[in-house]
Order: structure tokens, then C-alpha cells, then sequence
């Protein structure tokens, strides 16, 4: 029965080692509160570069209501 972890020493010689990443992050921004995946913004400019306030969806409430 083939071991689906093992590697066969075959296999190997022909592909690079190097995995190619085809499930890049996009969303790069991350909640002020959890650090969880952010997808609201606040306060967000980016003609001039400014990233703003960002969080996700249970504190975005929070992170509007704060001053900088
Ligand atoms: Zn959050």
C-alpha cells in the first residue's frame, strides 16, 4: 500500500524542490483589537498612503469610535 507522505526518490528528481505559492494573502490588514483579518477600514487614504484604522467585522465599531 503506497504511503501518501513517503516521497519517492523518482518523483523528486524531476520537480524542483521549490513549491510555487499560489495562495498568496492579499489582505494583508489586520484588526486593532484581535489581530484577526481586517476587512473595514477606517480613515483610509491611499492617494496619500495612509493605511488607516483597520478591523474586522465584531470590532469595527471599536476601531471607528477611536481618535488617533
Ligand atoms: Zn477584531
Amino acid at each position: 500500500m503506497p504511503d501518501l507522505f513517503s516521497k519517492t526518490p523518482r518523483h523528486d528528481a524531476d520537480t524542483t524542490v521549490e513549491t510555487p505559492r499560489t495562495e498568496r494573502q492579499l489582505q494583508a490588514h489586520t484588526c486593532l483589537i484581535c489581530g484577526k483579518p481586517a476587512h473595514f477600514g477606517f480613515g483610509v487614504s491611499l492617494l496619500h498612503g495612509i493605511e488607516g484604522r483597520w478591523s474586522c467585522f465584531s470590532h469595527r465599531e471599536d476601531v471607528k469610535r477611536r481618535k488617533e
